[in-house]
């Protein structure tokens, strides 16, 4: 018979407890818990109506022959400035404290990992809290974006473009490679909140030879069989119950 969520959790509690060191690899399902909506879920981005589809909109080809409809999706939906931590976010900063993490790697763009207290934490595809002029290379924080309507220009007339990875741009080079070094040197690898579907981010828990890896995730991914312990429930409610 399957174990019940709560024996799975006092797994995962004692593998943390015996492990020494645990890396953290997070998508969009993280920051449901903190009110942002991730791509594939029932009210995921990907079931709304928009006048593109989101990965049209989110593609750098769409950024640059229409910024306008782009800022437009973006600052309404991707744009999530006062959403705060989850439970999630507040154990793994407090595990990295403790010493009993080493890194966070994140899908995400909303610096709800950094926002919670979190250091070691490898922004695969950037984040909106860093913005650049594309003309001059003059850098911005969220404020010029978030305050301005329409496409957001710099001083000398460039358009600003928001440090996060769209489909058809490459990866940033070092949060990759620190986050490969991270998961390879990883005892314990957590899968969370992600449907392992984007690639190349997608790819890196291949880089994983430790000991256990545990999958928590609401639907079923790729990795389910893979791992050694997969819990069908929400991330902040498992983490929350996790003692460091
Ligand atoms: P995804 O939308 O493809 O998959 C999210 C997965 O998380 C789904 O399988 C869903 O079942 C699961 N999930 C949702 N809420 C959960 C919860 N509370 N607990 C456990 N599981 C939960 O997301 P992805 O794999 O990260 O890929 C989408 C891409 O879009 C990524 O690049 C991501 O960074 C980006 N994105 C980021 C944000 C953000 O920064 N918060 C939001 C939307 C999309």
């Amino acid at each position: 018979m399957e174990k019940s969520v709560s024996e799975k959790v006092k797994i995962l509690q004692d593998w943390i407890n015996n492990a020494k060191n645990v890396v953290f690899f997070g998508g969009a399902g993280v920051s449901t818990e903190s009110g942002i909506p991730d791509f594939r879920s029932e009210n995921g981005l990907y079931r709304q109506k928009f006048s593109y589809p989101p990965e049209v909109m989110l593609s750098r080809t769409f950024f640059d022959a229409h910024p306008k409809e782009f800022y437009e999706f973006y600052k309404e939906r991707m744009l999530a400035v006062d959403a705060m931590p989850n439970a999630a976010h507040e154990k793994l900063a407090q595990m990295e404290k403790k010493g009993k993490l080493s890194a966070v790697v994140t899908q995400n763009i909303d610096g709800l990992h950094q926002k919670a207290g979190s250091k070691a934490v490898y922004e695969l595809h950037g984040s909106i809290y860093r913005n650049f002029c594309m003309r001059c290379g003059k850098a911005y924080g969220v404020e010029k974006i978030s305050s301005q309507s329409g496409v957001p220009h710099c001083d000398c007339g460039g358009i600003i473009k928001p440090s996060v990875v769209l489909y058809e741009e490459p990866l940033p080079e070092d949060a990759w490679n620190k986050a490969a070094q991270a998961i390879e040197n990883a005892d314990i690898l957590i899968i969370a909140g992600t449907s392992l579907t984007v690639y190349p981010a997608a790819y890196l828990v291949q880089y994983f030879k430790g000991d256990f890896c545990a999958l928590i995730n609401l639907a079923e991914t790729s990795a389910d069989p893979k791992s050694d312990l997969f819990l069908r429930a929400k991330v902040g409610e498992v983490l929350s119950q996790i003692e460091v």
